[in-house]
């Protein structure tokens, strides 16, 4: 695939909600407004889903999804084809949906671009599941045959975040689909826009109606709504841990929705004294403000070993200053801004926070530019481990040094949080690294890399981190209900 040309003034061309394959205006009548990130200003009004609205998405779900309708009577291998046809179209309007993700979100061009290569990758591999998901034939004791069926949950609703809008969309389309669920999305309400032209392609691929129903709107209405719905049988989070605790709460609380969480983070890269200086700096930067500092695994404490801190320090401080900050439409542009006020203003605080508890800024410290919601990369050294900036997550570019001397003390002090999402290690001593691998609690451990995320591989977190695995055969195994079907027979044999 080659590489697109970003569209500057891209169309916004669905603004409505996807329901039972058609774009309809909410019950309400109600529209709310997404902002362009850059600017701080909207750039359009779209449809806002609420309770009345979930209620036909689910009443079209629950058609889709009973015995004997043209989605359950699908061959497995036909939805394969359908999602692999939602691929295609996903890679022939690349440019469009890439340019809408960066007005809508602010990444640059470039990383909204591999973020579609990577969402494209995903739903081809789940395409490969679709049939090939099934259950075993079980010798048990008696004259019986016994065998399990994995089946759909049924309908799920997906609540999607804002960071990784289209990647996250798919992460959790694609198995539900791949498995023969039925599906509705929430997208957060800062981005819509790439969800509800993914929409539109679902129409185009075929799914029959009633499979996929995208809702954009607010967490506490249409969110709300969907994770305390009796007839939903699963809800898939990924956001705060703060509203992940609020979701598995409505969900036990509704009827015991099957409940998969993708959580925050305070990941720790850990750098020994045995690495390439340059390199390390490098890596870890990447780690840590990668999205802008926007991303869940996020590697936001580094910690350095104590003989090449000063160095590190030095060199981190030099490279965040060369982070070009500023249109994300510009090719030239790393950082792009952060999602809206909220962030920007917590990010802001975040940092006043950290220099008032003793820690130093080596590099940025403020806002970027006068318009728009943009933080300068920004580095504090001397950073222990009860301050705020090493316990909870900011969310933004802004990257804690650690010093540490041994992998007993880092592994310790790795664990130290209340999460449990990603790690790394970086060191040439393979004795040393399979201490930390083993030693550290978080849900992917990197060594000498970061953020090597495939489609292929499980995704997700211990501790507040979340529940379940995303992407890979664990993140298929989520989407279906294991059935156990045992059948008297007149006579057994081996
Ligand atoms: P959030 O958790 O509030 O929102 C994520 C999604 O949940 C959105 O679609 C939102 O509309 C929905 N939601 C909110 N309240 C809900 C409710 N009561 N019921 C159902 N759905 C609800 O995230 P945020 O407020 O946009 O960001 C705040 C913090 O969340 C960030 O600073 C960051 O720490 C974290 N975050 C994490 C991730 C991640 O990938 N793990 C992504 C985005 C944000």
């Amino acid at each position: 695939m080659s590489f697109p040309e970003p569209i500057r003034d891209v169309q916004v061309k669905y603004t409505q909600l996807f329901i039972n394959n058609e774009f309809v205006n909410a019950e309400s009548g109600k529209t709310f407004p997404t902002i362009n990130p850059a600017t701080g200003k909207p750039i359009v009004q779209l449809q806002e889903a609420d309770k009345a609205d979930v209620e036909k998405a689910v009443a079209a779900a629950k058609e889709a999804f009973k015995l004997g309708s043209p989605w359950r009577r699908m061959d497995a291998s036909r939805r394969g084809v359908l999602l692999n046809k939602f691929a295609d179209l996903m890679e022939q309007n690349i440019a469009e949906l890439a340019s809408l993700e960066v007005l809508d979100n602010g990444k640059p061009f470039k990383a909204a671009v591999f973020d579609m290569f990577f969402a494209i990758q995903v739903v081809r591999y789940y395409a490969g599941w679709s049939d090939k998901i099934h259950g075993k034939s079980i010798p048990i004791n008696g004259d019986y045959v016994c065998y399990t069926r994995h089946e759909p949950v049924g309908i799920c609703a997906q609540i999607i975040p804002w960071n990784y809008p289209a990647v996250m969309f798919v992460w959790k389309f694609a198995p539900a689909l791949a498995a023969g669920n039925v599906v509705i999305i929430k997208p957060a309400e800062q981005t819509p826009l790439s969800a509800i032209f993914l929409a539109s392609l679902v129409k185009e691929v075929g799914f029959p109606d009633g499979v996929v129903a995208v809702l954009p709107g607010y967490g506490p209405t249409a969110g709300a709504a969907l994770t305390g719905h009796k007839d939903i049988n699963k809800v898939a989070f990924t956001g705060s841990t703060e509203i992940g605790q609020i979701i598995m709460q409505a969900a036990g609380e509704s009827n015991l929705k099957r409940t998969t969480l993708e959580l925050g983070g305070k990941s720790p890269a850990i750098f020994l004294d045995d690495v390439d200086i340059d390199s390390a700096v490098e890596q870890a930067q990447e780690a840590c403000m990668t999205n802008m500092g926007q991303c869940c695994v996020a590697g936001t404490r580094t910690f350095v070993h104590e003989k090449i801190y000063d160095e590190f320090v030095k060199k981190s401080a030099a490279l965040a200053a060369k982070r070009t900050v500023g249109d994300p439409f510009d090719p030239n542009t790393i950082n792009g801004p952060q999602i809206d006020e909220e962030q920007f203003t917590k990010i802001l605080g975040m940092i006043e926070k950290g220099k008032k508890e003793g820690a130093k800024v080596e590099a940025g410290g403020d806002r970027w530019g006068k318009e728009g919601y943009f933080v300068q990369p920004t580095v504090f050294s001397h950073v222990t481990d009860s301050m705020c900036i090493a316990q909870d997550e900011i969310f933004g570019p802004v990257q804690q040094l650690l010093k540490f001397s041994s992998v007993d003390e880092a592994i310790e002090r790795a664990n130290s949080t209340n999460y449990g999402l990603g790690a790394a290690v970086f060191t040439n001593d393979i004795n040393k690294a399979m201490m930390f691998a083993n030693g550290v609690r978080a849900g992917t451990v990197w060594v000498n890399c970061y953020n090597a995320v495939t489609p292929q591989a499980p995704f997700g977190g211990f501790k507040m981190s979340g529940i379940g695995r995303e992407l890979g055969e664990y993140g298929l195994q989520q989407y279906v209900e294991v059935k156990n079907v045992v059948i008297k027979i007149p006579q057994k044999n081996s």
